[in-house]
């Protein structure tokens, strides 16, 4: 294992400073009255009340999701969806115009945003062409000026899984962190996550959240995996109270639901694999990436011209076209069976429209 010390990696400014203590950080027991935070003692102007602060450690929702993803509470930060996490990982490790990430296009969007926005330089590798990691490349990339490295997984736009054991190899031998997003990891195999494997690498961060499976996007919650002292960085610099009362409420009562959300998992891959079958069947078609998520990358003719169509007709899907390695490729979110129906007769009857038009 390689010597990892995270005092070291940590921007010298977060190392020293004293974090925010809020009134509820300082008094956590329960009282008869708290005059400590000057919230309305009145009430609130809505129905609910609303007039208390929130937990600023969220203790009650952590316990729970703790249990359920098999970690230490100390091992898990949430965050105002899984962009917070992100962007705190800048803030903490990456001293702005001298350190540097290393991102694999194509992939999601928000890890080049939130370094512009942290003013650090990004450094890209593309993917193969299979969308695997290319990982004697990145042997040969590392130095000690990347503090991040960020792998998706299952990866946002092409849909497949990657290698636990290259992500392993990585972990073994980069002396910064490796942030593996995983918001789209409930939609495949149950032993696919890294999050077990936090206990073995201290430079290991996981993503996860509940805008995808659990169909709570407009909730914004999202979660962090990694070892203590890492875990207690994010918590020193985040936002004091950063997840609102009413989400920790409605994700604890959502956490009563799980069987809901296995089904809506289980609808989704089914509805992944039937709309897969349909559209193989369409000329326009070339090619259908395999896919661990609820959406599937689909390189077609004409793509500009499929989406305009397709979003003529109120069907709103995602030009990927211009885009690393995805020429011509649209990714469409998994709907509901209904919705998946129209869109295949949809684009069934752009295909010909345009067939028709290039034989003129
Ligand atoms: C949707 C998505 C997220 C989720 O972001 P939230 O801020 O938690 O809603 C994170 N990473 C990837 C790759 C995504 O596609």
């Amino acid at each position: 294992m390689n010597a990892f010390d995270i005092e070291k990696l940590v921007r010298p400014n977060v190392r020293e400073m004293a974090p925010y203590s809020s009134a509820r950080d300082e008094f956590e027991g329960e009282a008869q009255i708290y005059l400590d935070a000057n919230e309305n003692s009145l009430g609130s102007a809505s129905k609910e009340l609303f007039n208390r602060y929130p937990d600023p450690r969220q203790n009650l929702l952590r316990a729970r999701v703790a249990e359920l993803k098999g970690v230490k509470a100390e091992q898990l930060f949430f965050g105002n969806g899984s962009d917070e996490p992100i962007d705190l990982l800048f803030r903490a490790f990456c001293q702005p115009q001298k350190d540097r990430a290393l991102i694999f296009p194509p992939t999601y969007g928000m890890y080049k945003v939130q370094a512009n926005i942290n003013d650090t330089p990004i450094d890209e590798i593309p993917l193969n062409d299979d969308f695997s990691l290319p990982l004697e490349k990145i042997q040969e990339v590392v130095n000690p000026q990347i503090k991040l490295m960020f792998i998706c997984s299952p990866n946002n736009p092409s849909g497949n899984l990657i290698s636990k054991s290259t992500i392993i190899d990585i972990l073994s031998c980069f002396k910064g962190i490796v942030v593996v997003d995983e918001a789209y990891i409930d939609f495949t195999a149950s032993d696919a996550s890294l999050v077990s494997e936090i206990e073995n690498y201290p430079n290991l961060v996981v993503l996860q959240t509940f805008s995808k499976a659990w169909g709570l996007a407009g909730l914004r919650l999202g979660m962090a995996f990694a070892q203590k002292p890492l875990i207690d960085i994010l918590n020193k610099i985040k936002y004091p109270y950063n997840i609102n009362q009413l989400t920790q409420q409605l994700v604890l009562e959502a956490l009563n639901n799980e069987t809901t959300k296995n089904q809506m998992v289980q609808t989704l891959i089914n509805e992944r694999k039937t709309l897969e079958k349909e559209l193989v069947k369409n000329n326009a078609v070339q090619k259908i990436y395999p896919s661990d998520a609820n959406f599937l990358l689909v390189r077609i003719e004409k793509a500009n011209l499929f989406y305009k169509e397709l979003t003529d007709s109120g069907i709103i899907v995602r030009n990927r076209s211009n885009v690393a390695l995805c020429d011509n490729c649209l990714r469409i979110t998994v709907g509901t069976p209904d919705e998946n129906q129209t869109l295949l007769k949809q684009m069934q009857k752009i295909s010909d429209k345009l067939r028709v038009k290039n034989k003129l």
